[in-house]
């Protein structure tokens, strides 16, 4: 069921000086002057709108710095006065919230670790319920987009309409260059799904190091993110907490440089071109099927054949060769092994399929 979210545009709360908005800040608050210095560079940051500093940190294990709790919150207080900067902090409990409010934190995060548990996003909600201020909601650890969504709506059902998502990235137990696999189709369908929400993307957290950070970037925007939340640390060498992926100020304002924001639509002549080619695509993709439909009819004739004659259906070893055969061809074509073997694989599939329903059947 598509649900029906009463979202506030972010242009009301939120007026763009530059694009893409951006959100960035260390990972952690960790001293007045690494918040102050950081904060003064990413000012000058066109983009650069809100501040972001976690102050209640989730760590992993208990014993690693967990953060430097309400004293930082004055800081904070301080960017607001001499910079301008909008701040935002994670809250990961009602005490959390009340602090963050009675210290006039603008905008609030709830993170990965939190949204997973609907008691608490509950919990939190409830206690910001009443406060007409901007939630943003990360998504949760497991690649599950309706715990997200259903967090987005709770939010929603409680009065918040300011809300923002944020693709950080899933825990994923597979080898990935990533830090959290970023499985960019969960933040696609939640596009899908709530059209209105605005999606920033964390390329800190999905990349987990600073080289995978430019391309991720990019690949963010031409999949029609609306923004970014980045981690940036005056010098990111020294930073308690996710030190590898932390960019400086300098940085962040290189890669903005070096960002292409590509048009969602391009004028009459872009579009009419666009339409040639997609006619051109719905008249292959018409062949295609046509064309797997008689294989798919010839492979039950066989099918009938081997009935017939008492032969088994798989034949492993004409398969290999075929394959083969099929690989070598594309590849000249073109086409990657990859491709072809999963095309070919999928095709089998459904052709033994076809056969067994041939032999189950009563038809001699
Ligand atoms: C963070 O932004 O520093 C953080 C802890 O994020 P997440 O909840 O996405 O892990
Ligand atoms: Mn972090």
């Amino acid at each position: 069921m598509t649900p029906v979210l009463n979202i506030t545009p972010i242009s009301e709360w939120l007026p763009a000086q530059a694009l893409p908005l951006v959100i960035a800040g260390p990972c952690s608050a960790e001293s007045e002057q690494q918040v102050m210095d950081t904060a003064r560079e990413l000012a000058m940051i066109p983009q650069v709108k809100v501040f972001r500093a976690g102050i209640w940190k989730p760590r992993t294990r208990p014993g690693a710095f967990e953060g430097v709790g309400k004293p930082g919150l004055k800081w904070l207080q301080r960017v607001q006065k001499e910079t301008g900067l909008l701040v935002t902090v994670e809250v990961a409990n009602p005490k959390h919230v009340e602090e963050a409010l009675e210290h006039g934190i603008d905008i609030l995060w709830i993170g990965a670790r939190t949204v997973v548990n609907p008691f608490s996003v509950q919990e939190i909600g409830e206690a910001i319920a009443g406060h007409d201020i901007p939630v943003v909601i990360k998504n949760p650890l497991n690649p599950d987009v309706k715990t997200w969504l259903g967090a987005i709506e709770r939010l929603n059902q409680l009065g918040l309409t300011k809300l923002v998502a944020v693709h950080r990235g899933f825990s994923f137990f597979n080898r990935s260059p990533y830090r959290n696999a970023p499985m960019w189709e969960i933040p696609i369908e939640l596009k899908r799904l709530a059209p209105n929400l605005p999606i920033f993307v964390d390329p800190s957290h999905i990349c987990g190091n600073r080289e995978l950070i430019p391309a991720t970037i990019q690949k963010a925007f031409d999949l029609e993110m609306n923004g970014l939340m980045i981690e940036s640390h005056i010098s990111p060498s020294k930073a308690l907490t996710d030190k590898n992926q932390q960019i400086t100020p300098a940085h962040l304002t290189e890669l903005l440089l070096k960002l292409i924001l590509r048009r969602e639509s391009g004028g009459v002549e872009f579009e009419n071109k666009l339409e040639a080619l997609r006619s051109e695509i719905d008249k292959l993709d018409e062949e295609l099927i046509d064309i797997l439909a008689r294989r798919m009819n010839v492979v039950q004739e066989i099918g009938t054949y081997k009935k017939a004659n008492k032969i088994t259906i798989l034949q492993l070893k004409r398969w290999n060769q075929l394959t083969q055969d099929r690989i070598e061809a594309g590849i000249k074509m073109g086409l990657s092994r990859e491709f072809i073997l999963k095309l070919l694989e999928s095709v089998h599939e459904e052709g033994i399929q076809r056969q067994i329903d041939v032999m189950n059947s009563d038809e001699p």
